[in-house]
């Protein structure tokens, strides 16, 4: 028997519990699908911006404090460091701490404030197909879900996003950036108070080092440009940190939307946000914002919608198109011009680049000044 909601979100991450949030507030019937049961793992830096925590507190209510009580922030640092493997590029001081999050922690702190505020939370269901015309979920197992409105909040390998007929598979699968990290004891590893970025050893991509509370993550991601074996590369990269690759292994790996956001992530009744939209910053790889946000705006289009017997599509595209994407756009095009500096006159362009602008730089990152030409960014949700 199928079972009838306003709406149906796939996928209980960031992007979806925002979504389900925005929905459930105005009272709509709304369900949550996820095939995980949470807390559930996710391979994630857990870094947070500026942008984030004031979405967080502004839009979804929800605080540094709290969640750092519900065990989900777990570090800050005001401080950076930017490296290649011979020597240091920059390294400086933030406007605002950039914040670390344990993304089980998180993830189901969000999903758990969705359901308390009126969404049906369904774990343990995978989405196998979606009908995007008649807005119906299949999941594996043979159960079906409908709903007026579908958004895909199923991550990387959306499966909803599978149903969408305009979208490039081929530019999707070639701008899908493979990702490897792992979390070493912080005890077993020597002190690490700020995030490290590394550079120069991939040709469109870096390898990161952060603060994760009582422990470190490490990892690499990048474009398959050329004919890189990333788990070997990621070996190297360990050992390179002083870390003996044997030990730590099965590595984990998770594909990373990096410069394939898709322009119009809708298409008849279904609606698609975050990693299933490819909404990741193409530069640093900033996920969690541009999911937390999109699913924010996803949900408040299709609550529009309901409202007014209406189509959400274009209130969904037009605000992409105002606060979105004119970011991933320019993010896209100052990496290309970074790594093509790098390539042809080495890291130390990139070293000179940031210590030239440091704190508009930072300011940039943060979300406080766009990635287009650093102009002061002003965010819809702060705006009263
Ligand atoms: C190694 C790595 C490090 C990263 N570090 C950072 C960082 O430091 N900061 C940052 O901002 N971003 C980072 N990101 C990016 C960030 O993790 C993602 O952009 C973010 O998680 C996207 O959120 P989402 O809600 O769109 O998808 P997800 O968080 O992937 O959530 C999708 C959900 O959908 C569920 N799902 C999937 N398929 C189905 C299905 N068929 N049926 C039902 N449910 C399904 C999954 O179980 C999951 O719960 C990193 C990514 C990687 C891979």
């Amino acid at each position: 028997m199928t079972q009838r909601y306003d709406a149906i979100i796939c996928g209980g991450g960031p992007a979806g519990s925002a979504a389900a949030l925005a929905l459930a507030r105005r009272g709509h019937a709304v369900a949550v699908l996820d095939r995980a049961r949470f807390p559930r793992p996710k391979l994630c830096g857990g870094l947070l911006t500026w942008k984030t925590v004031r979405l967080l507190e502004t839009a979804l209510g929800e605080t540094v404090d709290c969640l750092a009580r519900a065990g989900a922030v777990i570090h800050r640092s005001d401080r950076y460091v930017i490296r290649t493997f011979d020597k240091p590029l920059a390294e400086g001081a933030l406007p605002f701490p950039f914040h670390f999050v344990d993304r089980a922690a998180f993830d189901n702190h969000l999903l758990r404030k969705a359901e308390a505020e009126g969404a049906s939370v369904i774990q343990g269901v995978e989405a196998a197909s979606v009908d995007t015309e008649k807005g119906v979920v299949m999941a594996v197992d043979g159960r079906t879900w409908a709903g007026d409105w579908i958004i895909g909040a199923d991550g990387a390998n959306s499966v909803v996003r599978k149903a969408f007929a305009g979208v490039d598979r081929e530019r999707m699968r070639r701008l899908m950036a493979p990702a490897l990290e792992i979390a070493l004891p912080a005890a077993e590893f020597r002190p690490v108070a700020c995030p490290e970025l590394y550079v120069g050893f991939l040709d469109a991509g870096y390898g990161w080092v952060f603060p994760h509370g009582e422990a470190v993550v490490a990892g690499i991601c990048g474009l398959r440009r050329e004919k890189i074996n990333f788990s070997a590369m990621f070996k190297e990269y360990l050992e390179f940190l002083g870390v003996d690759p044997a030990a730590v292994r099965p590595f984990r790996g998770h594909p990373l939307p990096y410069g394939n956001y898709l322009e119009e992530p809708v298409e008849g009744r279904a609606l698609l946000a975050g990693d299933a939209a490819g909404l990741v910053e193409p530069l640093f790889g900033e996920g969690i914002f541009f999911s937390l946000c999109s699913g924010w705006y996803a949900g408040e289009a299709v609550a529009h919608g309901l409202a007014r017997r209406g189509d959400p599509g274009p209130v969904y595209l037009r605000r992409l198109h105002r606060q979105i994407l004119p970011e991933l756009r320019a993010s896209d095009r100052l990496r290309w011009l970074i790594f093509r500096a790098m390539r042809h006159t080495g890291p130390g362009s990139l070293g000179f680049f940031v210590n030239a602008a440091a704190r508009p730089l930072a300011e940039m990152v943060h979300g406080m000044r766009s990635y287009a030409w650093l102009r002061r960014k002003r965010w819809d949700f702060l705006e009263g």
